[in-house]
């Protein structure tokens, strides 16, 4: 999975601005969900019509059969009865969306967001730049109206809006910065980030060794990403990233201590005493982070003396 994939993916549920079924997404759309954490989340979609699990080609109605089962009823394939992985839907969390674009173009948290009716937002004004969100770029244009509700003296207005099929050059005049949500964003460490032009911050490295690619970790899980730990990626010695590695690759399931150790190749005998912190260095966040993301990730069933890692189950999940 890459980067690319996962922001696509956050482009493509925003531009829909509904539900998606699982099984309508690609293989590498359904690789890029894992990376994408709270971006996305699972919800019941529009039952009355759904994709056929059968052919996948014809979205087809649905009828209760009486006995609380539902069948779809394709026109090629006939009556079909669905199971639940049949209806389960993903969508994007656009509060997220939005929070996230704001934190990419700094704009100060003070002014709320505006919701201006009809999928267009106000995000805030960044360097005094009234910022504009937009599904659809075709509707900003129809309606230049919007633009002069948001209208500052002296400042541009910037309109952020998924790419159009076909677009040339700038579709507005001077005074108006149009930002293609696809190309001048991106996704990173769990938020979003502004690949500015030149002379702005240069947006971070694909090939920054911190993203997530499993999960909330990195590719070689020296670094794991957490939403809730303030001091940004994580970074974990050889032996840490050994124990997150081994329990990563038992999918979720509880394993004992000695199998978690014999699996990540350590000496030690139980998984946290590689992440204990020294006296001298309690408080500090680099020593402290990584046993704070264990204790986050791993669950321990004492008297079992089992642990694992649900968040590996859930990718796993998500990977099928
Ligand atoms: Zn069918």
């Amino acid at each position: 999975m890459s980067t690319h994939d996962a922001w696509a993916l956050v482009c493509r549920l925003f531009s829909l601005g509904t539900p998606v079924l699982r099984a309508a997404l690609s293989p590498r759309e359904i690789a890029a969900l894992p990376a994408l954490g709270q971006a996305v989340k699972s919800t019941v979609p529009d039952l009355r019509f759904v994709l056929c699990p059968y052919c996948h080609q014809q979205r087809a109605q649905v009828w209760g059969d009486g006995q609380r089962g539902h069948t779809c009823h394709c026109p090629e394939c006939g009556p079909v009865p669905l199971v639940p992985q049949d209806t389960a839907a993903i969508r994007l969390d656009e509060d997220w969306l939005r929070r996230k674009l704001r934190l990419a173009l700094s704009i100060e948290s003070r002014d709320g967001i505006d919701d201006l009716g009809d999928g267009v937002w106000r995000l805030g004004d960044a360097r005094r730049s009234p910022v504009l969100l937009a599904r659809d770029l075709m509707r900003v244009l129809q309606e230049p109206a919007l633009l002069d509700r948001v209208r500052v003296a002296g400042g541009d207005i910037r309109v952020i809006t998924p790419k159009p099929r076909k677009t040339r050059g700038a579709p507005f005049g001077a005074g108006v910065e149009w930002l293609a949500l696809e190309e001048r964003f991106t996704f990173y460490g769990g938020g979003i980030a502004f690949i500015g032009a030149t002379g702005e911050p240069p947006a971070p490295q694909a090939g920054d060794p911190t993203m997530p690619v499993h999960g909330p970790f990195s590719a070689d899980f020296k670094w794991v990403t957490l939403p809730d730990w303030p001091h940004g990626p994580i970074r974990l010695t050889n032996a840490q990233a050994a124990v997150f590695k081994a329990l990563w690759s038992f999918k979720g399931e509880p394993r004992t201590a000695e199998q978690v150790m014999q699996r990540a190749r350590l000496d030690s005998a139980k998984p946290i005493d590689v992440f204990k912190v020294k006296a001298r260095d309690r408080g500090k966040p680099q020593a402290e982070g990584p046993r704070w993301a264990y204790r986050a990730l791993v669950v321990t069933q004492q008297r079992a003396g089992l642990y694992s890692m649900p968040c590996a189950a859930a990718s796993s999940l998500a990977a099928a």
